[in-house]
Formats: structure tokens, sequence, C-alpha cells
């Protein structure tokens, strides 16, 4: 099968790997140059996107801001209705799709302008998180709010741009569900994966380490089943969830959804007996799922530094993975998948390398 993939960051470059292994052909488009790229190689073909749309039998993304050409151009070789997809990059139309499917999420309003912005905040009794509508990644493009806060600098800096307002949720703990949809409605899901963040950038993810309520997993599988049928999506698809109470009333409110492969993800590489970008390619070409078995496996982001130490790199226990990106504070430039089945170990682990491997400001 001949498959373009628009991205060409570091999950466009996962996936076409993992296309190849399965003996497809794949083309990356490049969404910053405009420039069709065969896999891993910096140069470009000669190739118009009309060119490499035409070769393609399947396009599939790396991220869902699929640009308004591709979609016109691409039509028919979609396996769901890209505009549906490209309208989740708007937080109110992914909160909306949430209520939707009375999926549980945190209470939230939207705003256009800076002055209804501002009535939203000064009515405000609980702590509150302002979103941007659009473009915000890592963390970027959020302001938090309680009341007393100086309300003038907040508005100021969301700026006279659409966003949403919702409550700041003391959470538990922070974890999300991957999993793909098959043509024919299938479903197959990873266990839930726990996540630390910090300064809004996921720090690090444990697999199959810590303790996950079978409830949990189950309201977690029910979300993605939703929102998956609501999208009538194919695919890998993540969403983000808090934990919220403990013990046998905790439950899960959802955060925000990934429709692609997500760096949460990312332990599936070693951990899995199929990756997620395995798993994406099977879902488009129409390959079962197979019944999936995990090790335990903790994912460590690289975040602007300038390499991983070689001491990781020559570690039995350690699976390094570097983009090959210009590291700059805050950049994600690579990962590492380590096996550990102990949490106490997996800690020590994050603190013995994290600050090495991660920069952020
Ligand atoms: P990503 O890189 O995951 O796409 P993002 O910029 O889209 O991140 P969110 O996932 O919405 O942003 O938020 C980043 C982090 O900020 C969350 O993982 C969580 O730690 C914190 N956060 C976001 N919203 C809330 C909230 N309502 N209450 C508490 N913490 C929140
Ligand atoms: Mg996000
Ligand atoms: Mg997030």
């Amino acid at each position: 099968m001949k498959v373009l993939f628009v991205g060409d960051g570091q999950l466009g470059q996962m996936l076409g790997a993992s296309g190849i292994s399965h003996g497809h052909e794949c083309l990356l488009y490049s969404t910053r140059s405009h420039e069709v790229k065969p896999l891993s190689a910096q140069v470009s073909l000669t190739w118009s996107l009309a060119e490499a749309i035409e070769w393609a039998d399947v396009v599939s993304w790396e991220h869902e801001a699929i640009p308004a050409d591709v979609i016109a151009a691409a039509d028919g070789k979609f396996l769901m209705d890209p505009a549906r997809i490209k309208s989740l990059t708007d937080r109110r139309a992914e909160k909306k799709l949430f209520d939707d499917c009375r999926v549980a999420t945190s209470p939230w309003q939207s705003y256009s302008t800076a002055a209804e912005l501002d009535k939203l905040l000064s009515k405000a009794s609980e702590p509150l998180v302002l979103k941007a509508a659009r473009g915000g990644y890592d963390g970027k493009g959020q302001w938090r709010f309680r009341a007393g806060d100086d309300r003038a600098a907040c508005v100021a800096a969301a700026g006279n741009e659409p966003g949403i307002v919702e409550h700041l949720i003391p959470f538990e703990k922070e974890v999300s569900i991957v999993g793909a949809r098959g043509k024919d409605g299938s479903v197959c899901c990873y266990p839930l994966i726990t996540n630390v963040h910090t300064d809004g950038i996921l720090s690090y993810s444990l697999a199959g380490i810590d303790e996950i309520p079978a409830a949990l997993q189950q309201q977690a599988e029910d979300a993605f089943h939703r929102l998956t049928d609501a999208l009538n999506y194919v695919g890998v698809f993540a969403i983000e969830f808090f934990v919220v109470g403990e013990g046998a009333a905790a439950k899960l409110l959802v955060n925000e959804v990934a429709p692609r492969v997500h760096n949460s993800g990312h332990w599936s590489m070693s951990g899995a007996n199929c990756s997620q970008f395995d798993l994406h390619m099977r879902a488009l070409t129409g390959m079962p799922f197979p019944e999936l078995r995990i090790e335990p496996t903790l994912m460590l982001n690289v975040i602007g530094a300038k390499r991983i130490p070689v001491g990781l790199w020559h570690h039995k226990d350690a699976q390094c993975h570097w983009y090959n990106k210009e590291p700059r504070p805050g950049r994600k430039v690579g990962h590492v998948n380590i096996r550990t089945a102990n949490q106490d170990t997996a800690l020590t682990w994050v603190e013995q390398w994290a600050s090495k491997l991660q920069v952020l400001s």
C-alpha cells in the first residue's frame, strides 16, 4: 500500500518506519516547507503535493492540523472526514464533542473576545485555567486565574483571541489511554498510562508499572468507544484524563484528545508486542488487531537536551530514540524507554536522569 503522511516530525518518521517495516511505501508531506519527503532523508522529492496525493492509496497524518489544501486535494483518500478531525484543533469543538458524547470533562465556557473573557473572570468563584482555542501544545497558550488575581493582566496575556475557561482540577494524577479503531469499528486499547508533566510538558510516562483500578480502565475504554465512534475514527487515538477522587470513588475527567499517535504511547515501541505506530498501520490497512501484551516500561522524554548521555545509550535496559532535531529549551528531541517493573525503581531512574535529559526553559 502507498501511504502519504501529513507532517514530517518525529511522529511522521516513526509512523513511516513502521509502515515500511510492514512492507508499505510511505512518504511524508511537510506542512511547514510544503515538501514531499521520502522517509528519514533530508532530501525532498521534486513531487508536488498533488503528485504525492495522486500516488497515495491512503492519506493519514502525524498531527491533526491538516491544511485546507490537503483536505481539498486528497478527497476520497482519507479514511474518515478530515475536516471533522481538523475541527478538534479548536478546544471549543473538542470540549463540545466531550459534552455531546457525554464524556465527563472539567466544566467549561467559551469566550470570543477579551471583553467576554473579562466578564467570565469577574464572576470566577473557582480557580480557573484559560486555554487559547487554537494553537496550544506543551502547556503553551494557557493561563491560570483565581479570584483576587490581576484580572486585567490575565486578559491582556490571553490577548483578544477566542478560548475557553475551565475549572482547575485538583487531580490525584494524570493518565491517558492510547488505542486504535479499525475500519470495521473494532477497538483495541493499551492499559492506562500514568503521565507526569513538568511545566505543562510531558516529562515521563509509566506503562504497566503503577496500580490502575479496573474500573478506571473500563471508564477510559468506554470514553474511547464513545469518542471514536462519534468521529467514525480509523487509526490510533489518545485521550488524556485527570483522575479525581481516590480508591473506589476515583473517576476520570477527560482533559483533551489527540486524534493521532501520541507521546504517551512511545513506551509501546519497546514495551508492547505491537507499538502504537504498528497499530496505526494495521488500522489504516485493515489488518486485524493483535491481543496486546505489554512489559512494564518507563518512557522518559528528552526535552531541550543537546544529547542523550552515553550511559543511557549503552544501558542494557534502556532504548534511546533521538529525533535529529535542533535542541531548544522545552522542545522534545527524543525519548528513552526503560524496562523496569517496579515503581520505586522507575522513580529512581527519573530522579537520576530527568535533570540531565530535560532542559525546560
Ligand atoms: P499537550 O502537549 O498534552 O497537547 P496542551 O498544551 O494541549 O498539552 P493540556 O494537556 O490541556 O495542554 O494541559 C497541559 C497540562 O496542564 C495538563 O497535562 C495538566 O497537567 C495541566 N492542566 C491543564 N488543564 C488543567 C485543568 N483544568 N486543571 C488542572 N490542570 C490542568
Ligand atoms: Mg494538547
Ligand atoms: Mg495535554
